[in-house]
């Protein structure tokens, strides 16, 4: 079957030929109908070894949706046929957090060497998959997996992190979220469908800027040296409530912590490296800061839920499995507007 692969350090993915997977006892063998691309895979992709926490080569692709195609011996549950998304944290599914679902923050992934799809075990950005127990499935329920499979992170991710902040998004908070791309533009989605609150977007471009008005934003801002004032004239002088940064870099983390309000949250989630200083006299009076990652299986079945209400719409480019290098390519070079997601049989 072809795959997309990041085979050595440093090397751009390739499209090859590998062997077709068949499932072992427990597993299920799903024929990938969607794969999402996401900012994620190119910071992998720039680790040095020493950072790079599996070995190579890798198929890419940790947001999957897909057809089952066979049963592992043992596995009951489920038939082929059935269109299923991958929740993608996986973890080994007996301890603590896994208990509550919350795979993402599993205590003992690390120590079994247990991966993600696409971010360590090979991913959905294949013919075919390995799905490694039907835990790890979430059915579709007719909702279509092209325009949907996103949502399993793109959608997941930002859930969670707008979860840990409902409390404060109450009728006169403002939010603002920085980076209008993957994520981002189904955060705004997200705040608008969950809460009242009055949603800030930035970006780096006009035309990212008009996503976001077109997906809910109430306001949006050219991310530059002026945001901050901006943000503080929006808000009478007090600042955000909550502030979800989709960038993570060191100018999207400093802006965070200069728009930031007495008693808000500020929540990184991109990957960029930047950090916020924690300490009397750095941020208002109780800012809480956390970086989140991924999101727990029951938030997948509920961002699911609101895509069947209609309530959240993923903007997608679709590619063929050759095109998914260009598609990496484009992503990096910032010209996908939306997600970009791959069709493997298109
Ligand atoms: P993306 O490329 O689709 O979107 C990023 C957006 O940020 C783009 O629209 C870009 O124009 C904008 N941007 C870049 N620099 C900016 C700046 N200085 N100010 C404002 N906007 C700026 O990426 P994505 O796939 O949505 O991922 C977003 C980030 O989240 C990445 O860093 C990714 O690695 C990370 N991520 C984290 C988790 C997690 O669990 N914590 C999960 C998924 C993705
Ligand atoms: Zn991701
Ligand atoms: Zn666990």
């Amino acid at each position: 079957m072809k795959a997309v692969q990041y085979r050595s350090l440093g090397s751009a993915p390739e499209v090859v030929t590998v062997p077709d997977p068949e499932p072992g006892p427990g597993e299920i063998l799903l024929e990938v109908v969607a794969a999402g691309v996401c900012h994620s895979d190119i910071a992998v992709m720039s680790m040095s070894a020493e950072q790079l926490p599996f070995p190579l080569p890798l198929t890419l692709g940790h947001e999957g949706a897909g057809r089952i195609a066979a049963l592992g011996a043992g596995v009951a549950g489920v038939e082929v046929g059935e269109m299923m998304a991958v929740y993608g944290p996986w973890g080994c599914g007996l301890c603590r957090q896994c208990a509550h679902g919350q795979e993402n923050y599993c205590l003992r992934a690390a120590e079994l060497g247990i991966f993600p799809p696409g971010l360590g075990a090979p991913g959905a950005m294949a013919e075919y998959m390995i799905v490694d127990d039907i835990r790890h499935l979430v059915p579709l329920r007719g909702l279509d997996p092209v325009q949907n499979v996103s949502l399993t992170d793109a959608g997941l991710t930002p859930y969670h992190a707008i979860s840990l902040s409902l409390p404060k998004l109450v009728p006169g908070s403002t939010t603002v979220v920085i980076g209008a791309g993957g994520l981002g533009h189904v955060a705004i989605q997200l705040l608008r469908a969950l809460t009242a609150t009055r949603v800030i977007a930035l970006d780096l471009s006009e035309e990212r800027l008009e996503l976001a008005r077109r997906v809910g934003a109430h306001e949006t801002l050219l991310s530059d040296e002026h945001a901050a004032a901006r943000i503080k004239s929006l808000t009478g002088g007090e600042g955000a409530q909550v502030i979800l940064d989709f960038v993570g870099a060191p100018p999207t983390t400093a802006l965070a912590a200069a728009a930031a309000g007495v008693d808000s949250d500020i929540t990184v989630v991109g990957l960029g490296g930047g950090t916020v200083a924690v300490g009397f006299g750095s941020l208002p009076y109780q800012t809480t800061v956390t970086s989140p990652y991924w999101g727990s299986r029951t938030e997948l079945i509920e961002v699911l839920e609101l895509a069947h209400h209609g309530a959240v719409d993923v903007h997608v480019e679709t590619f063929g499995i050759d095109e998914a290098p260009l598609a990496y390519e484009r992503l990096h070079a910032g010209t996908i507007t939306g997600r970009a997601v791959i069709v493997p049989t298109s």
